[in-house]
């Protein structure tokens, strides 16, 4: 068998967006992956579903794998044929014991390549406006291991650090905070050195506590101060004041929970993380296409014989399998041409445009009741329409629709919306619901649990009737589109 190969890769810090674009495209070709504890969870997303996943996580006092077990499942995993990726924060040779791990594969001839990762030791300050190098007060950086070796530092040189002037990072240093202090304060550094320990960098629950290098241990104990951290000594932490950035972002700080379906998350979390979110995308639904397609085979012979006027979508997953299926048939849409076309949304019209239609009508409001009322007054009576859309659908729709004129309507059926696995214990300020469905998705079975701590961000009045019955606090988007969801999770955000 031919032998694999193993990348060496750098997930960054914290942040998914900064895991490289080499790194990611590694990860998606992956046939296994072993991952640290700190990699971001929205990178290991990355990861295809069919890749085997091995957890390799070292938290301090607490080893899961040790190194040669690791090394070894690396060897043996290449030695498998596979394309293998260890996955290490931030930079997998900046005290990522990366170099160890590629010896075994060097004696055994196994090939592997290394991708560079954005470091913690540079990229936490930076998270928190402290620039590791400025001319004005400093000409070099240096990054120590605070990790104590049989529980003392002594391998650390400090007059000769002290000597240098430069920024001093120390990584592993939390336990060891008030001995480092120490050290540099003995070794002759000016007591008034500004200093910060800063806290789950680039991640929503970034913390940092400034002080001096005499005073910021004392601080740190008393804010009980969470790890990971990177100690930062040197005249450039007083930057921080005026460049700090991260935390002024409308949604620094807020950890958002996304239930909606899978291939319709990106828009919206690309709008959060561009507020400063860090999103969690956690889909509690998904669609399947119907297996027995004998109904929509119908209707699209129906639609090519003229016997619609209207045709009714009611979500992008709607328009996405509807023409699928078109298209799969050996149809294009130019069996649409004498039919009008009605969307219940901007997402939905997007979809449909994305397929060379124009939507011939969008309701007022982004939700069934209007579509149904506001189509209905637009309708003479006698049109047949037909409503592709999922199998469970609101009532409010065909009721309003069919108000007081024959209007014929076909209900089809071309999709099911399915549960996917509940939400467990995962940490988030805020969920976002974008139907009734992704909370029903999000309780599961799990229906007499306590939700009022749910703090719920609704699309509209159905979905929030929803999350009300499981007891969640709820907030409603003035509009159904995702910028008025944005807003509403800003104000809750900020309360
Ligand atoms: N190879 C990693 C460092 C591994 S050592 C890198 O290049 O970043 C682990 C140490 O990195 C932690 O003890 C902490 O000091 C630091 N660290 C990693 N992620 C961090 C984060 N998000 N915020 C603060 N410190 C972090």
């Amino acid at each position: 068998m031919a032998v694999g190969k193993v990348w060496l890769v750098g997930a960054g810090p914290g942040d998914p967006g900064l895991l490289t674009l080499k790194g990611k495209e590694v990860l998606r070709d992956a046939d296994t992956v072993v991952y640290d504890a700190l990699i971001g969870k929205e990178i290991l997303k990355f990861i295809p579903d069919n890749a085997k996943k091995i957890f390799a996580g070292k938290r301090s006092g607490n080893h899961y794998l040790k190194q040669d077990e690791t090394n070894r499942i690396l060897l043996n995993e290449a030695l498998q044929g596979k394309k293998v990726v260890r996955l290490k924060g931030g930079d997998p040779f900046v005290f990522g014991r990366g170099g160890e791990e590629l010896e075994l594969l060097k004696e055994n001839n196994v090939p592997f390549e290394v991708v560079p990762g954005v470091t913690s030791a540079f990229a936490v300050p930076a998270y928190n406006g402290i620039p590791v190098t400025h001319r004005d007060f400093c000409s070099s950086v240096h990054v120590i291991t605070g990790h104590k070796k049989a529980g003392s530092l002594d391998s650390i040189d400090f007059e000769a650090l002290v000597r240098t002037k430069g920024t001093l990072v120390f990584l592993m240093g939390v336990s060891a905070l008030s001995d480092i202090c120490e050290g540099l304060l003995k070794a002759g550094m000016d007591k008034d050195t500004p200093a910060a320990v800063l806290s789950r960098g680039t991640t929503a629950r970034q913390k940092r506590i400034s002080g001096t290098v005499s005073d910021i241990s004392g601080k740190c104990k008393e804010a009980d101060i969470p790890t990971p951290a990177v100690i930062i000594v040197g005249k450039v932490c007083s930057l921080s004041e005026d460049f700090s950035w991260y935390e002024k972002l409308p949604l620094a700080g807020t950890r958002v929970l996304l239930t909606r379906p899978k291939e319709s998350q990106s828009v919206l979390s690309k709008m959060l993380r561009e507020k400063g979110a860090e999103v969690i995308e956690s889909p509690t639904i998904g669609t399947e296409p119907l297996k027995d397609d004998r109904e929509i085979v119908n209707a699209i012979n129906d639609i090519k014989r003229d016997n619609y006027e209207w045709l009714i979508f009611t979500s992008p997953a709607g328009v996405r399998i509807f023409f699928d299926k078109l298209f799969s048939l050996g149809e294009d849409i130019r069996i649409l041409s004498g039919i009008c076309i009605a969307v219940i949304g901007r997402g939905t019209s997007k979809a449909l445009l994305e397929r060379g239609i124009r939507a011939d009508f969008i309701p007022s409001k982004y939700d069934g009741e209007t579509l149904g009322k506001e189509l209905n007054s637009h309708l003479s009576g006698g049109e047949k329409v037909l409503i592709a859309r999922a199998r469970i659908g609101n009532n409010e729709l065909i009721r309003e629709l069919s108000k007081d004129k024959d209007i014929f309507i076909t209900d089809l059926a071309i999709y099911d919306t399915v549960y996917e696995k509940t939400v467990e214990d995962v940490d988030f300020d805020l969920a976002v619901f974008t139907s009734a469905s992704t909370v029903k998705g999000f309780v599961g079975d799990d229906t007499d649990r306590d939700y009022s701590y749910v703090r719920a961000i609704c699309i509209g009045k159905q979905t929030a009737g929803e999350a009300e019955r499981y007891g969640m606090q709820t907030r409603t988007a003035s509009e159904a589109t995702l910028e008025s969801l944005v807003e509403e999770i800003i104000k809750a955000a900020n309360k």
